[in-house]
């Protein structure tokens, strides 16, 4: 798909990786409609987009409530008359040790933990992509939609939640590849590694750096180059239903 006047939906793009994806395509010409929570960072990245970008909106949304997605989503399709490339970046940590002894106590991952991280980073993933699938259908003219996986997919000490979720995203991408081909849409999942954005320094300090040591690459990635990987699923008509791992060579 070429990326000149196509719109590009993303979601969590007031800062990070999403911001970086916003600049990215606005630099190469898209129209963008950037989807948050954070009201003051969407509009910085907006303000950082307009000078490259065809036309720049932005929308206050939370990806985990099903009628701010669907209203959201049918609001993006009538304000700009089409929906191309969506991709779903919004995410969140909540990170904590399954069960956890401490003498005769035992500190539990909290069901409200467990849920606010499934809520955002897998049933929001759902949402957007069932709606942005429908706008997509309806256009006619084809689509791409990009999942924000993660290496802890394979399975990281301490993230019970995310990792379950980030596993979840890879799996729908591969499912959305085989039912929406029929209509043209295309899919694709990027598992980042450690990315120097905000959601990274939430981590304690010492796993962190324990992480960061293991990189065959010895550094984290930046979300620049994560958003060169969406920019390639997006141009490369052959790519379905995969996964990207860019993670500076670490396996977990
Ligand atoms: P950031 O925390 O920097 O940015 C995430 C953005 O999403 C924030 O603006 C946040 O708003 C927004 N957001 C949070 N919850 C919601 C919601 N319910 N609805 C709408 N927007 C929401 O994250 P990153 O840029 O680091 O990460 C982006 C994606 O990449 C995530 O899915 C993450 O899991 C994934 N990833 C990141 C890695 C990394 O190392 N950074 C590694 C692997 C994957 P607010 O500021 O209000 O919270």
């Amino acid at each position: 798909m070429h990326i000149k006047d196509r719109l590009v939906v993303i979601t969590g793009a007031g800062k990070g990786i999403g911001r970086a994806m916003a600049v990215m395509f606005a630099t190469r010409g898209a129209h963008l409609a950037l989807l948050d929570l954070n009201d003051a960072g969407l509009k910085q990245t907006m303000n950082i987009c307009v000078p490259h970008a065809a036309t720049v909106k932005t929308y206050h949304c939370n990806v985990a409530i099903e009628t701010e997605v669907i209203t959201t989503f049918a609001q993006v399709a009538s304000d700009f008359g089409r929906m191309d490339v969506l991709i779903n970046n919004a995410g969140i940590l909540r990170d904590g040790m399954l069960i956890k002894q401490d003498g005769d106590h035992f500190k539990k991952l909290s069901l409200a933990q467990w849920q606010a991280v499934i809520d955002v980073n897998l049933t929001g993933v759902f949402l957007c992509g069932r709606e942005a699938a429908e706008h997509m259908i309806k256009f006619a003219s084809g689509g791409v939609i990009i999942n924000l996986s993660s290496i802890s997919r394979a399975g990281n000490v301490g993230q019970s939640n995310y990792a379950a979720a980030k596993a979840g995203v890879a799996a729908l991408s591969v499912v959305w590849a085989k039912e929406l081909a029929r209509y043209g849409i295309r899919t694709g999942a990027i598992a980042p590694g450690f990315i120097h954005t905000e959601i990274l320094n939430a981590m304690p300090e010492q796993i962190l750096q324990n992480l960061l040591a293991q990189v065959p690459l010895r550094r984290g990635g930046q979300p620049e180059e994560v958003a060169q990987s969406a920019l390639f699923i997006v141009e490369n008509d052959y790519f379905s239903g995969r996964v990207i791992e860019l993670d500076g060579g670490l396996r977990l």
